[in-house]
């Protein structure tokens, strides 16, 4: 697991000085990566990093050679390290690459951005127990969770070809659903589009096919982590879902953040991974010194709502929960590699792991609007005076994290953005 290094100093501060600006997403102690261009441009993608309200474009800085965002996530631990370091130092105060760097520096305003790698594959696991608990009770009120909740992380292979970056619209689904006193199923637009608040955790090196990932070294094969809305049509699932699992319900769109945060900024942001005494204790295959001590993320996260009505208005949007990644997780990412590889299936590059809905134990922490209206039987009120069920055309629904620790400074995720449009 990363150690804390010179990189992570709260002193550090960079010559470009809306990174030293406090509540910034983007300090010098973050470097998260994307793949830009100049917005409204045909340019090539190219991979930059975060800093201030700025983008570094770092082949046009001379730090790497490549616009492949793959074959940069591939490389061994020490070289990311290594790469991490040699951008922090670039853009100190008083660094000598000021005047070259400077040059190489795009408004982020002034960006457009796609995926931030190529995504090969997206699982879609199911970590959030408050979450799983809160949902189970609408349809089994005796026994919320599945018997193997606590033994195996839960989750299915989803579709990487629809997921896209912070920003995009999507045209609400249409599909089969069946109303609970109805005879036979409809044909129709979903009526119960939801959000779902997840981290989706970016694979660095891949493994061999048959060659499990062991726990102690899957945080070697984490590149870093993003934002991940896995918008899903719960009445499409409802209908669809059994006896093996969603589909239609989920691949019509995921949004995620344009950012990576990677495992090397997150290093100050690490909490115990515990589970309660009368819980079963993670199989051996699940189970390490390393994960005990620092296998959790403490990352705050939040969810955000802008109605048609409030972007007519200048209004901002309306924040609809918070909760704790740390908190809400009942898996960490390194056991979910150690998990999905562990009969020998083979991750790659870019892989995509969702991490479920991070839900917090409280009704306001929900991080679907299934869980935030009791399945649609409790609509929420905004401070405008509207009221939400489920998403309505036009809706813009913002996830947005961060985190902050005693003696680091806060770094943040950024935004996954996504719009409604009529289906
Ligand atoms: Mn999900």
């Amino acid at each position: 697991m990363t150690a804390l290094d010179t990189t992570h100093d709260p002193k550090l501060r960079s010559w470009l000085t809306s990174a030293n600006t406090a509540g910034c997403d983007f300090p010098i102690q973050n470097l998260p990566f994307c793949r830009f261009r100049r917005l409204g441009s045909r340019e090539s993608w190219r991979i930059g990093t975060a800093i201030g309200d700025q983008v570094l474009d770092l082949r046009a800085a001379g730090v790497i050679d490549t616009d492949d965002m793959n074959a940069l996530m591939s490389t061994a631990p020490v070289e990311r390290r290594a790469l991490r370091a040699r951008i922090s130092a670039g853009l100190r105060e008083g660094s000598a690459d000021l005047a070259a760097w400077d040059q190489a520096l795009l408004p982020q305003a002034q960006a457009e951005y796609t995926l931030p790698c190529r995504i090969g594959d997206y699982t879609d696991f199911y970590t959030g127990i408050h979450h799983a608990t809160a949902v189970g009770k609408l349809f089994r009120p005796d026994q919320p969770l599945m018997p193997n909740y606590k033994w195996v992380p839960i989750g299915y292979h989803g579709r990487a070809s629809s997921i896209v970056v912070s920003g995009q619209a999507f045209k609400r689904p249409r599909g089969q659903t069946k109303a609970p006193d109805a005879s036979t199923p409809s044909f129709e637009l979903s009526r119960r589009l939801d959000y779902e608040l997840e981290l989706g955790f970016i694979v660095a090196a891949g493994n061999a096919l048959g060659a499990p990932v062991p726990i102690q070294q899957a945080e070697d094969h984490l590149f870093g982590v993003c934002l991940l809305n896995d918008w899903s049509a719960r009445d499409l699932q409802a209908w669809e879902y059994q006896p093996l699992g969603p589909f239609l319900a989920k691949n019509f769109a995921s949004t995620i953040s344009p950012w990576i945060v990677t495992m090397e900024a997150l290093a100050p942001f690490r909490a115990k991974f515990e589970r309660p005494p009368d819980d079963p204790q993670p199989m051996p295959y699940l189970d390490c010194v390393g994960n005990r001590e620092r296998g959790n993320l403490d990352i705050v996260l939040e969810v955000w709502l802008e109605t048609p009505r409030m972007r007519e208005a200048g209004e901002a949007p309306a924040q609809l929960s918070r909760s704790r990644s740390a908190q809400a997780a009942y898996w960490t990412a390194a056991q979910l590699i150690a998990h999905h590889t562990v009969n020998g299936c083979n991750l790659q590059a870019g892989d995509l792991l969702g991490s479920g809905t991070l839900s917090g134990a409280s009704a306001d922490q929900a991080g679907s609007l299934l869980e935030l209206t009791q399945g649609g039987k409790q609509p929420i009120s905004l401070p405008n005076g509207e009221r939400r069920t489920f998403l309505e055309d036009g809706d813009a629904l913002i996830l947005r994290a961060y985190c902050q620790a005693p003696g680091a400074v806060r770094i943040g995720f950024g935004e996954a953005r996504g719009t409604v449009l009529p289906g």
